[in-house]
């Protein structure tokens, strides 16, 4: 999938011949509402979970990205984006030229989460309050290259906080100024070509529709149904879930591609949130392991060094 930003007078021309039985290939964050609704599943789905105190923990990050959201406005510059050449994501996270808007947010963010977070994160975000500019951007760049292993873990979690919330920001910029359309490598995000967290199949205006939602920008983008989101086959498909048949969460598993990825179903519970809820499944990914199954995404909660 790709996606083009084009002038304004072009697309109204074009999105008005489409019609209404258009399936929008991307769904850009609304941040209205994203960050509280996350926080409050987060502290709903902590309750009777055996990692409730991770997940109570990740409800304070969340709170405190709303804050940081509220207290930081951003307009993002569509200029650059006009010129940049067809096939590249417009906010790429490997290439985009981010500004230290980012460093706001996570000074933001740790002035929030210092009162309430337990003594042992409280030295981390010390440490990173500390940190360099040049040290900050070294972590930043390590991360969003895959580079896991070179961020400590307790440090990488509040610096994908910040970023995170700085690329949602700007793709919620986006709408009405770009033009998106169906092409390959849809695995990965388009806007921002990081990874997806999970998958959901809708209600409302998209019913029945599956998005995979993007784990940096917030950004969801359609892959239809019963199809490998890692490899694109079809043939090997199968669903697997923890408790019944009618769980909201499930594991897509592809016996082709030897990968998994998680499925929530809004309809069985709408207030699923693709973070939230694949972080307090991790049972299912536990015993998506043991049947020999690889993720195929990645919770901003949960880097693979952990
Ligand atoms: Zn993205
Ligand atoms: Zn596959």
């Amino acid at each position: 999938m790709s996606i083009r930003i084009v002038p304004k007078e072009q697309l109204g021309k074009e999105q008005s011949e489409k019609g209404i039985s258009f399936i929008p290939p991307v769904l850009f964050p609304n941040l209205k509402n994203l960050y509280q609704r996350r926080a409050e599943r987060f502290q709903t789905l902590a309750k009777d979970n055996p990692f409730a105190d991770y997940l109570e923990f990740a409800a304070e990050i969340v709170k405190a990205q709303e804050k940081a959201l509220h207290d930081n406005p951003l307009s993002l510059d569509l200029a650059p984006l006009l010129t940049q050449q067809a096939g590249v994501a417009p906010l790429d996270r490997k290439t985009f030229k981010r500004s230290k808007h980012w460093h706001a947010l996570l000074a933001s963010i740790i002035a929030e989460l210092r009162p309430v977070v337990p003594e042992s994160a409280t030295i981390t975000l010390e440490n990173l309050a500390k940190a360099s500019e040049t040290e900050l951007e070294e972590m930043a760049t390590a991360l969003l290259n895959d580079e896991y292993s070179k961020v400590s873990a307790d440090k990488s979690v509040f610096i994908w906080a910040a970023l995170s919330l700085y690329w949602a920001q700007l793709a919620a910029n986006i709408p009405g100024k770009a033009k998106t359309e169906y092409g390959e490598n849809r695995q990965f995000c388009p806007v921002c070509n990081s990874m997806p967290v999970a998958s959901m199949v809708q209600i409302g205006t998209t019913q029945g529709l599956r998005y995979l939602h993007c784990n940096l920008c917030e950004t969801q983008w359609h892959v239809v149904r019963i199809k490998c989101t890692n490899c694109e086959l079809t043939g090997k498909l199968n669903y697997w879930s923890l408790d019944s048949e009618n769980a909201p969460v499930k594991a897509e598993s592809c016996g082709d591609c030897g990968s998994y990825l998680k499925i929530l179903y809004q309809e069985k519970d709408a207030n699923v949130d693709a973070v939230a809820d694949d972080l307090a499944s991790i049972v299912l990914d536990a015993k998506m392991e043991e049947e020999g199954f690889a993720r195929s995404s990645i919770n901003p909660f949960l880097f693979p060094n952990e």
